[in-house]
């Protein structure tokens, strides 16, 4: 007999994807941590950092919220990530794009939650949504900012800059 606020096989199995997401995010921006070193963009680099432990952090909380309601944890695994890029912009524009797809997982995810009258996986995801609108917004300005940026070299020295003062890692 399922327990008091069981989740769903289907449910489960999405949030068990969703958490293979948030931890590819990070392994994403993790690579990009690294590629950004290897082309003289410290700042750039720690900026992707934060932003790999900001992905884990949201993979743990798929993680605990499954563990909470009575579910099982499943990792699947993790493609490997993309490990080069044309330019810094086109490494910023992978990453935002990367941002939309998780937006549009979450919101499929948000429907199922409907469906399957799952109120309390509906409010849980209610935060994820506004995440992803940050995220979004962070990523497309960071693409802004690089295409700004792009052909003037004292530009991107300030914006590396700029970016290494996001607090959080390093
Ligand atoms: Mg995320």
């Amino acid at each position: 007999m399922p327990r008091t606020a069981q989740i769903t096989p289907a449910i489960q199995s999405a949030m068990n994807d969703q958490i293979r997401r948030e931890f590819a995010s990070a392994y994403q921006y993790l690579a990009m941590a690294a590629w950004l070193e290897t082309h003289r963009m410290p700042g750039a680099a720690a900026w992707m950092r934060v932003q790999a432990q900001e992905e884990t952090a949201h993979g743990m909380r798929f993680f605990e919220f499954i563990v909470d309601r009575n579910g099982t944890v499943e990792l699947e695994g993790i493609a490997k990530p993309e490990r080069s890029w044309a330019s810094v912009l086109a490494a910023v524009e992978a990453a935002y794009r990367n941002e939309q797809d998780v937006t549009a997982s979450i919101m499929r995810l948000y429907d199922l939650a409907m469906q399957e009258k799952d109120h309390v996986s509906h409010a849980f995801l209610q935060s994820f949504l506004t995440e992803q609108i940050e995220e979004e917004k962070t990523a497309s300005r960071l693409v802004e900012m690089f295409e700004m940026a792009a052909d003037s070299g004292h530009a991107l020295l300030v914006l590396d800059k700029e970016l290494g003062q996001r607090g959080g890692a390093k």
